[in-house]
This record gives C-alpha cells, structure tokens and sequence, in this order.
C-alpha cells in the first residue's frame, strides 16, 4: 500500500527553528487544520506535543476533539456548531454576528480585520465586541488578526500591523475600564513569524513552516527547513516494453528504447494530482512518472517493491501552478502514515 513517511527529526529540527524564532515553544500554536495539511492530525499532534508543544489551531471542534489531550489549548478557527464543547477549547469570532451565537462561558479569541477583508471585526466596532463578550458572559481570551501578504514585499505587512496596534490599545484600554483581564494578541502565520525581528506576541500561528516549507519572496532571509511528509508508492506489476510502445490513457509517453515499466499504487484518487504528461517528473531517486497518472496508478521506469513518489512537494508545486499547502493537503485521509 502506499504510504507517507514523516520524519520526526526533520519536524523537530523545524520546529526548533520557529521556537527559537518565536522566543519560546510556549508561544507556538501549531496549526492542524485540515489533517494538519495533509500529514495526519493525530500523528503531526502527538510529534508536536512530545516536542514540548502546548497550543495547536484547528478548523472545526470535530478536528479539536480528535487532539484534545494533546493540548492545553485549542484554537477552532471557523465552526458554527459548539455542542462538542471543552474547556480547552478557544472559539474564534469572526463577526458580531456570529458573537451573538455562541453559549454562554465559551473561551472567545476576536479576530479583528486589519485590512485583509476575509474574516474578522473592523476596529471601529472592536470596543463594542469586547462589551459584547461581557455581557454574552463570553471569557475574552484572545484578540488576533491574520496578513494578508506577509509571504510578500511590500508595505502592507506594515499597514496591517500598524492597525492591529490600534485594535491593541482599544482592547487594552476598554479591557481596564470593564475589570477584564488583557488577552492574548497574536497575528503571526508562519511568512510573517520570520519577517518579525524579534517576537513580542503572545502566540504564533505556525502552519506550513512546521511541515518544512516556507514560501515568502527568496528576498527574505528565509530559514532552513526541512520537508517533513514522504509519499511512497508499492509496485503493482512490470512488464518489459520495446521501443515505439506507447504507455497509459491517451499513450502519451513512447519508450525511445526497450524498457522496464512498473504500475505504482498512487495515482490522482489518492490525491497525487494528476501530471498530464506534458511536463516531466521525476523522483528523488531519479525515476520518471510515464505519461499520465491513473485514478490509482502511474506507470514508472522502475523494478523496485517500493518507490518514493516525493520527499519535497516543490517541484510539484511548480509543475501544478500552485502553492505546497494544495500538494500536501489534497491527499486522501486514508493513506497510512507511519513514523520514522
Ligand atoms: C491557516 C492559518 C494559519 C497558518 O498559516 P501558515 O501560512 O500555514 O503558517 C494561521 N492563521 C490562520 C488564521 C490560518 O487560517
């Protein structure tokens, strides 16, 4: 069957950089969501937490649910449903309206739009949020912003910073006047972790630098990471062809010369993208995917029981016109993971 690899050591090596980076590991969240981009939520989490991690970020509370031991707290950044409750668990508001929702004693973070207009409180109704918090009996435990461009070079890192400063001070300040106690402030993914000279928030929210990759303009001195998710694929059958035979739908790839061809059991059903044949590529061993891939096979000019398809997505993301997020996390759940 095939399988994905993590390397343990390389996930431990990138997340000693971002906790030096950070200041401590105290203030890393690891960000899980959506199968911790891929790589398997429960084993990314049980890595994170024998490293010494104590908060992660998760989409929904079904995800929560599956990590709560691991963790003293949990993030849930975009769930409307709340019955599956725990008191270690942070619920992110992402409007006034959505504040009105949720019960009575839950941990609330603000997420407050500093200008990247996707989710959030604009911060002239901020001093209304905070007294709607009070009066909902909502416990204020965060107040956060996200960038909306932090992976790039330009000013607007600055502007958005600039404005969550302003939604600081109101918070702090309105938070004196209620008797609240000062929440936690983090605005930090993993681009705008690297581009702060030195930390000063209380979180950071680590997503893709955790799994090795980072993909801020290669002016930014950016860090050595190392990948951490492996594919491996299983050889199905070979078969020997000759020159002038052509391989797989559409008969894409023509072997120049007599050839070994094996089936391998990954293909696009498994979340492997489909390659079209029109690019070339090959794997970290050197071997060349034939043709098109299958729904759960390619064709590979290899005789080995085993083959690794990757052990780093940017080629791929290359080839694919997109970002390492999309390969990683577009691969099917089921795949077995295994720890190395
Ligand atoms: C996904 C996400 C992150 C993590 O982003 P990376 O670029 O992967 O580090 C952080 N914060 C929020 C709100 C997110 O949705």
């Amino acid at each position: 069957m095939a399988k994905i690899v993590l390397n343990k050591e390389n996930y431990f090596h990138n997340l000693k950089i971002i906790s030096e980076q950070a200041g401590s590991k105290d203030k890393i969240a690891v960000v899980l969501k959506d199968n911790a981009y891929g790589h398997g939520l429960v084993e990314i989490a049980s890595m994170a937490k024998e490293f010494g991690i104590k908060n992660a970020v998760v989409r929904t509370c079904e995800e929560a649910k599956k990590i709560e031991t691991f963790f003293e707290q949990i993030l849930i950044l975009a769930d409307t449903t709340f019955h599956t409750y725990s008191h270690s668990f942070h619920i992110v508001v992402n409007s006034l309206e959505q504040l009105e929702k949720v019960p009575e004693n839950t941990n609330v973070h603000l997420k407050i739009d500093t200008g990247m207009h996707r989710n959030g409180i604009s911060i002239e109704t901020l001093e209304e949020a905070i007294h709607g918090t009070l009066r909902k009996n909502l416990n204020l435990t965060g107040v956060m912003t996200h960038f909306r461009s932090a992976d790039i070079l330009s000013c607007e890192f600055f502007w958005q910073k600039e404005n969550f400063k302003r939604a600081k001070n109101i918070t702090v300040n309105t938070c004196e006047k209620l008797f609240l106690p000062i929440p936690k402030f983090h605005s930090a993914n993993s681009s705008a972790l690297f581009r702060f000279k030195n930390y000063q928030e209380d979180l950071a929210r680590v997503g893709i630098a955790q799994y090795g990759y980072l993909e801020s303009d290669s002016i930014f001195d950016n860090p050595d990471l190392k990948p951490v998710m492996s594919l491996w694929a299983q050889r199905i059958s070979s078969r020997k062809i000759t020159k002038g035979q052509r391989v797989g739908y559409g008969g894409i790839f023509t072997a120049k010369e007599d050839m070994d061809v094996s089936t391998y059991d990954v293909g696009y059903g498994d979340g492997f993208l489909r390659l079209n044949g029109k690019k070339r590529y090959t794997t970290p061993k050197g071997y060349e995917i034939l043709g098109r891939v299958s729904m759960d096979n390619c064709s590979i000019n290899s005789k080995d029981e085993k083959v690794c398809i990757f052990d780093d997505v940017r080629q791929l993301a290359e080839i694919h016109d997109t970002i390492t997020y999309e390969i990683t996390t577009t691969l099917n759940p089921n795949i077995e993971k295994e720890i190395i």
